[in-house]
Formats: C-alpha cells, sequence, structure tokens
C-alpha cells in the first residue's frame, strides 16, 4: 500500500513511522523542517489526566508511548507530576474539578486530590496557600517538542519511508494524488496532518473541515530550584500553566479566541503576555530569572473540542484539531491515523464525517476546565 503523509510535525511523523513499520510504502511531504511548526513551539506538558473514556485510553497510549521511546535519540520523557488547580473562591473551576477528578479515576487515571498542606511538602518550590481545589496526576511528564518529531522521523526513515523536507504538496481534488512543484504522485491513501494549515489544504481540494487555527504564546524564564524541583502547575482560575524546563521553567497561557490566518500571525509573544506572566510567576513561584525567550504559535480548534482523524472521502484521510493537546497526544493519534488508513476505526469519537464542515463555532481555551 502506498501512502503519502502531508506534514512533519509530531502527528504526521508518527503516522508515518507507524504506517511504514507496518508495512506501507511512505512518502512524507513537510514544506519546511521537521518539527518546524507548532510541534517546535510547544511547550511539552504531556498527561493523561482526562476525564472522557475516549481521551483517558488516547492518553494512556501517548504517555506509554513516550516512555517506551524515551533515551532514543535526542528524546527524553522527563517524569514530571501535574498539578491541577482553582483558586479560593472559583467556584465554578473547583466545582469542575471536582466533578472531572472521580471521571478521571473511573477511567483509570493516576489522579488524586491534594490539599495545600499535601501540595506543600511534595512541592516547596511552589506557593500553594491560595488553593481552593487541587488535584495531582501522576501518569504526566514533560519533553522538549522538537526532538519527538526529529527521533519519529528518523525511526519512519529506518522502517523504509522517504521524507521530503522544504516540499510543499497539494491535493488533488479527484483523489488521493499529491501534487508538488516537482510534479504529481498517486496514492493508495493521503493522511493530512497539516496542523494549522489542514483546513486550506483539504478546502482546495474541495473538502470541508470545521478548523479554525488560534494563537496561543509561552516564555521561558530563569529559576533556581535549590527549594525544589517544580512539578507542572495549571492553575485553572487564571487560565496560565508552567513546567520545569532546561531554562529554569516554562509558562504560557495566552489563547487568543479568535481565528488566525495560519500564514499571517504574530509568531513574538505580546509585551502584555510577558508581563502578565512575570506577575503570575512572582506570585506562584516567587524569585525566577531573567525571561530566557517568549513566542507565540498556533493550535487548532474544533466544534466539539474533540479531534478530528480519520477518513473523509475515498482515500483522504486527517489527523488535526487538538485543542491545544496535540503534542501529548501525537504517539496515540498518529497511531490512530495510520491504523485508520490500515483498516481499523479505533477512535469512533473522533471520526471526522460527524461533521458537514460548514459549522460555526466559537474557539474554547484548550485547557479550560468548565
Ligand atoms: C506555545 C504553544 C504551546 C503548546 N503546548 C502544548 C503542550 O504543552 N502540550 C500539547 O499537547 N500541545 C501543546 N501545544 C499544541 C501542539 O503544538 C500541537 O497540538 C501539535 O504540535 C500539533 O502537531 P501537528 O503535527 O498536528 O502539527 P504541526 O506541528 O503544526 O505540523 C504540521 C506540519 O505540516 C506542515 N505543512 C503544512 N502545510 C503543508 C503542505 N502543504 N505541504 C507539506 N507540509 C505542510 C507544516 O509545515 C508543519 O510542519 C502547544 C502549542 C503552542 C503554540
Amino acid at each position: 500500500m502506498r501512502v503519502a503523509v502531508v506534514g512533519g510535525g509530531a502527528v504526521g511523523t508518527t503516522a508515518a513511522y507507524d504506517l511504514a513499520d507496518r508495512g506501507a510504502s511512505v512518502v512524507l511531504y513537510e514544506k519546511g523542517e521537521i518539527g518546524g511548526a507548532s510541534t517546535g513551539r510547544a511547550a511539552g506538558v504531556l498527561y493523561d489526566a482526562f476525564a472522557a473514556p475516549e481521551d483517558a485510553r488516547v492518553g494512556d497510549r501517548a504517555i506509554e508511548r513516550f516512555r517506551a521511546f524515551s533515551g532514543e535519540g535526542e528524546f527524553e520523557f522527563r517524569e514530571t507530576p501535574y498539578v491541577l488547580l482553582a483558586r479560593e473562591g472559583d467556584r465554578k473551576r473547583a466545582d469542575a474539578i471536582r466533578e472531572q477528578v472521580p471521571r478521571m479515576r473511573e477511567a483509570d487515571r493516576e489522579v488524586a486530590f491534594a490539599d495545600p498542606d499535601e501540595l506543600r511538602d511534595r512541592f516547596p518550590a511552589v506557593e500553594w496557600d491560595d488553593v481552593g481545589v487541587a488535584a495531582v496526576a501522576e501518569n504526566a511528564g514533560c519533553t522538549l517538542p522538537g526532538a519527538y518529531a526529529d527521533l519519529l522521523a528518523e525511526k519512519a526513515r529506518e522502517a523504509g519511508a522517504e521524507i521530503r523536507t522544504h516540499t510543499a504538496a497539494r491535493l488533488d481534488p479527484d483523489g488521493p494524488s499529491v501534487e508538488t512543484d516537482a510534479g504529481s504522485a498517486s496514492f493508495d491513501a493521503v493522511v493530512v496532518a497539516a496542523g494549522a494549515h489542514t483546513k486550506r489544504l483539504l478546502a482546495a481540494a474541495g473538502i470541508s473541515v470545521p478548523l479554525k487555527p488560534y494563537r496561543v504564546q509561552a516564555l521561558t524564564a530563569g529559576f533556581d530550584d535549590e527549594k525544589g524541583s517544580l512539578p507542572m502547575v495549571y492553575d485553572a482560575t487564571e487560565g496560565y500553566y508552567l513546567r520545569p524546563h532546561p531554562d529554569g521553567l516554562l509558562s504560557g497561557d495566552g489563547t487568543e479566541e479568535v481565528e488566525s490566518d495560519p500564514d499571517e500571525w504574530k509568531r513574538d509573544a505580546d509585551e502584555a503576555f510577558v508581563d502578565a506572566t512575570r506577575e503570575r510567576l512572582d506570585h506562584r513561584v516567587g524569585d525566577f530569572g531573567p525571561v530566557e525567550d517568549a513566542w507565540a504559535g498556533l493550535c487548532v480548534a474544533t466544534p466539539d473540542r474533540d479531534p478530528l482523524v480519520g477518513e473523509l472521502r475515498d482515500g483522504v484521510f486527517v489527523a488535526a484539531g487538538w485543542q491545544g493537546h496535540g503534542f501529548m497526544r501525537a504517539p496515540a493519534l498518529g497511531e490512530a491515523a495510520a491504523e485508520a488508513v490500515l483498516g481499523d476505526s479505533p477512535v469512533p469519537e473522533f471520526d471526522p464525517t460527524r461533521f458537514d464542515g460548514d459549522e460555526a463555532f466559537e474557539i474554547v481555551e484548550g485547557m479550560a476546565v468548565d
């Protein structure tokens, strides 16, 4: 079976590897560098703390594979607990966490409520005085996302896939064929894993999907962990997260709930985001060092916040729409896309044909607890 994968981010490289490893003849087209788009800009926060059973299964499989790949090439999965919290007085998010944690546990996730004293004992480097409700997810970690895409591209190559970087692909409206500046090639299947460009690429082939790219931001800053190492933290009340990072720490949020043009968007972080993050870090971890780097990138929303993974039209498959959770689920969702091509339908809830493609919807922050 001949399969084209369009997009060399975390998802496309995983799909290419799994397809090649299971015997398909694969060509991966990447218009820039491997991991050079959203994947290279991601924070690398990884966890399986999802309440819906299908999300929990996908999260579990993803973390299992991250652990299995850790140590290969430059890729390292750093075990790091993930703390989810709502502040005192924030009833709405506190109720949402109280409702979700038992469902996560029913879905076999290793998540437990923790009070401020327990958090202080376990993670003394962080300020917990304002916590109303918190839970700690243990099956979690962090990494540098570019290293994952590089590793999976290398593994795909070793399994026999051809990786063509700096090669923009277009889809043929008449079937699973791909056109590049060098000519056209026919395949039995094409997997479109083109991140923020997925909607545009499919639209040019006459296929409409309800995807909206939106901008998010992150920064790294120095941090001295003499008081103890940092866990990953998501403050649902303020809507930001932080994680330990080789620079010290990384913190992000800044979701712009408006659709971005996938080609025309501001790559640098906004000053307002950097100022707000400094205040949040000052409150949550006290002293931190200078801001080393600050940037923006694109995520992609869907109407129901669930992704599109599967066949859209004879031989044309999509794998996109991660609502800010694409990297942490890439090992499972790239695999699911590969399995869909090979004849399985592993995540029926993510079937892309559940939409007509012209749905009107609002962008909602991916990590929002509501
Ligand atoms: C600041 C920030 C922080 C984030 N933090 C996290 C996090 O902590 N955890 C998490 O799970 N997710 C996070 N995300 C989201 C995450 O980055 C994405 O969900 C994930 O990287 C998507 O991977 P992908 O392979 O689908 O897309 P991409 O990495 O965008 O890959 C798509 C690729 O397709 C290529 N392409 C596009 N058009 C064409 C074409 N015509 N021909 C050939 N190639 C083409 C692009 O060049 C690109 O390399 C974050 C995102 C940002 C911006």
